[in-house]
């Protein structure tokens, strides 16, 4: 198992927005999270990635306890997420946002990332490569040189997955990919996330289109209300009476 979650809880005040959740993802699969507005899913993420300390549990990632470490150290372990608002710099070209986003990831403040060492400098080309491959991959190389306004919803979506892929990771946590696409582009985004997991990748998925979870899943974990209610392959969550009852059915 390249993730292992133990009783992973995070309460904010009053409110436990995550609950005694266990989760075991087996590398190289596509590991999916459904439930309800306000479930707890891009909490669970904000754990596991670090933007968040956990109230108690464990995170497991490959045999080494990084429960409590920061963003910036969870980043370099190879775990990279993208974010359910996709907060990019309009002005900036697609190739300078995937630049810049690796740095501000991988860097422990905007200080660091801006202010560079020579050394630094010189690992510019290196990190310029990474992110023309990452652009690559998500088949965007040809708008390299567009500023982000002047791009779709949906490529912005592969952008910001460009920007995960580009620290280099071995999980990757994406937080409704398809949230606020058109429906005729959601083949193309699942189309992409497979091409992630075939190339090695470990995917934590996020997403409300029921139909795309169902196809691209081999497994999925059902939150609701902080709570896991139910975790197996998609067959058998569509199958489970519980989930049909506090999810699928609403
Ligand atoms: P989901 O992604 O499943 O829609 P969230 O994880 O965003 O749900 O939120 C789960 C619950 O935790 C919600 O009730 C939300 O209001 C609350 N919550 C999330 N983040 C915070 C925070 N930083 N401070 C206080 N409450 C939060
Ligand atoms: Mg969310």
């Amino acid at each position: 198992m390249v993730l292992k979650v133990e009783k992973l809880t995070k309460a904010f005040g009053g409110l436990t927005a995550v609950n005694n959740v266990n989760l075991q993802v087996e590398e190289g699969s596509i590991q999916a999270i459904i439930g309800p507005n306000g479930a707890g899913k891009s909490t669970f993420f904000n754990l596991i990635s670090g933007f968040h300390l956990p109230s108690s549990g464990k995170i497991i990632f490959k045999g080494k306890d990084i429960t409590k470490l920061p963003p910036n150290k969870i980043a370099k372990l190879r775990i990279a997420r993208t974010f359910q608002t996709t907060n990019l710099f309009e002005n900036a070209t697609v190739l300078d946002n995937v630049v810049i986003g690796n740095r501000l990831r991988t860097k422990s403040g905007v200080f660091d990332a801006i202010f560079r060492t020579k050394r630094e400098i010189r690992e510019e080309k290196e990190s310029m490569e990474k992110a023309f491959e990452a652009l690559r991959f998500v088949e965007l190389t040809h708008l390299a040189d567009q500023s982000i306004g002047s791009i779709t919803q949906e490529q912005k979506k592969r952008v910001a997955i460009a920007l995960a892929l580009a620290t280099d990771p071995e999980l990757v946590l994406l937080d409704e990919p398809a949230a606020g696409i058109n429906p005729d582009e959601t083949d193309g985004l699942a189309a992409l996330i497979k091409k992630m997991a075939k190339s090695g990748l470990t995917v934590c998925l996020i997403e409300h289109k029921m139909s795309m979870i169902m196809s691209l899943a081999d497994r999925i974990m059902v939150l609701n209300q902080g709570e896991r209610i139910a975790e197996g392959t998609p067959e058998e969550i569509r199958n489970n009476p519980v989930v049909i009852e506090a999810y699928l059915g609403s």
